[in-house]
């Protein structure tokens, strides 16, 4: 096979409940993915080599050295099956960068499945959600797709029920927020805030002498299941959103924006910047995408559907 063509979904959170900083740096998390219809296709052909190029509207943002994450992942895989082979990947990015919608991720996801495919090595899913789970803690949700709750760093997947399709509008911001720094944001305005404990700033799960008891919210589940997009609209929740709104404070007109615009349900996507409406249907998504670019301060804004499958081979 001289090329392979993969497609890879973006990830919103429909519930991510964040416990304190653990020693080892990370963070224990109850986070429900969802994968929407914004897609990277990356192109993978056979080289001496494993070297990676980017196109589409977010391509001055991505690195195009050894810390862009299919290249990592390409190498992981390579070492992981003991091979020498190369592959020129050439990522089509529409998943906006840094926005809070796993775009590294998922582009390192289909870096697997493409040069899993490309070298012919076979490897079945379970291996490959192992070198994906040691790339990033969203890369096996971004293999796997559809509508899931993860555990641990976000990294221990259960697949979830949910009916039909749920209808999204996404308003981008222009410069990204880094996800490292949108979690210390967090930790810090918990430590400032100490009082608040399970409330505010500190989510539902947390509490304050460090204790993480956070369990996948039912509403929001039901909501899932039942296919309800008014249910699931106020069943979201985001313990990252209080600090991306504190590191930039003009989301919260975007959220309010779309609010008053109708949506169901508004919420920073991950660590943002990227903003989530939750819309009834696709023409109230379409009617959401249209208003709001006059009404808050955004870059662009994308209507999606979910969930979508994961990482496929086209
Ligand atoms: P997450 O939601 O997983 O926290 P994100 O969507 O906020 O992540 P990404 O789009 O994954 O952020 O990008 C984060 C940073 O990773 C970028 O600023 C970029 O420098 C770097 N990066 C490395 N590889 C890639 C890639 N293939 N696509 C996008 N960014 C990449």
């Amino acid at each position: 096979m001289s090329s392979v063509t993969v497609r890879v979904p973006a990830k919103v959170n429909v519930q991510l409940s964040v416990g304190p900083l653990r020693e080892d740096g990370y963070h224990d998390l109850v986070n429900v993915f969802h994968a929407v219809s914004i897609f990277d296709d990356v192109v993978a052909r056979k080289s001496d080599s494993i070297t990676v190029a980017v196109t589409g509207e977010w391509t001055d943002q991505v690195p195009v050295d050894d810390t862009n994450l299919a290249i990592q992942a390409a190498r992981a895989l390579a070492k992981h099956a003991d091979v020498g082979y190369g592959a020129d990947l050439v990522i089509h990015k529409s998943i906006p960068v840094a926005g809070g919608m796993a775009g590294g991720s998922a582009d390192a996801a289909a870096a697997l499945v493409a040069c899993n495919e490309l070298w012919g090595l076979g490897l079945p899913i379970d291996p490959l959600m192992r070198i994906a789970a040691d790339l990033g803690s969203d890369v096996p949700f971004l293999l796997m797709g559809g509508t899931a709750l993860g555990t641990g760093r976000g990294e221990l997947l259960t697949e979830l029920p949910t009916t039909g399709a749920f209808h999204w509008t996404f308003a981008t911001a222009d410069g990204g927020l880094s996800t490292p720094s949108v979690y210390a944001e967090c930790d810090r305005l918990r430590a400032a805030a100490p009082s608040t404990g399970g409330a505010g700033t500190s989510g539902a799960g947390f509490s304050v002498g460090g204790f993480f008891s956070a369990e996948p919210d039912p509403g929001l589940l039901a909501a899932l299941r039942a296919g309800d997009p008014h249910a699931l609209g106020r069943h979201l929740s985001n313990d990252l959103q209080p600090a991306a709104l504190s590191l930039r404070p003009g989301l919260a007109a975007t959220l309010e924006a779309g609010r008053r615009l109708g949506a169901l349900g508004a919420l920073v996507s991950g660590s943002g910047p990227t903003c989530a409406f939750l819309a009834e249907d696709a023409a109230h998504a379409a009617r959401l995408a249209q208003a709001l670019p006059g009404r808050a301060p955004i870059r662009s804004t994308i209507t999606a559907h979910g969930p979508t499958p994961g990482t496929t081979v086209l």
